[in-house]
């Protein structure tokens, strides 16, 4: 059962940090995705997650809420509240560790 307020990242299991990484803050990282078109369709979301006795990289494929997605898909996209500067509505969890905040003007905000 997915908390309404909050939606769940799927850890990508990568571990090293792609280039063009910002820091948004808090210990976590985003990078820009983009389609074809050069489109903004959403983000890798990055953060430290405690592996036995050292860290690796944890994180979750967000993408964004764009016209014309179908309702059945609604619940796995985030809406963009505003893109300069990032503001995603509902939180992020990550499902691996339980990292949990809101991006709000392109700063990452623990629950
Ligand atoms: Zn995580």
């Amino acid at each position: 059962m997915i908390d309404p307020d909050e939606r769940q990242l799927s850890p990508s299991g990568k571990t090293q940090m792609p280039d063009g990484a910002i820091d948004i803050g808090n210990g976590t990282w985003i990078t820009k995705v983009q389609d074809g078109t050069g489109e903004w369709v959403g983000i890798n979301e990055w953060h430290h997650a405690p592996s036995g006795d050292s860290w690796e990289w944890c994180g979750g494929w967000v993408p964004f809420m764009l016209p014309g997605l179908p309702e059945a898909v609604h619940s796995n996209h985030w809406d963009i509240v505003s893109l300069e500067p990032l503001t995603l509505s509902p939180s992020l969890l990550c499902t691996s560790c339980q990292h949990h905040g809101y991006i709000r003007n392109g700063a990452w905000e623990d629950c």
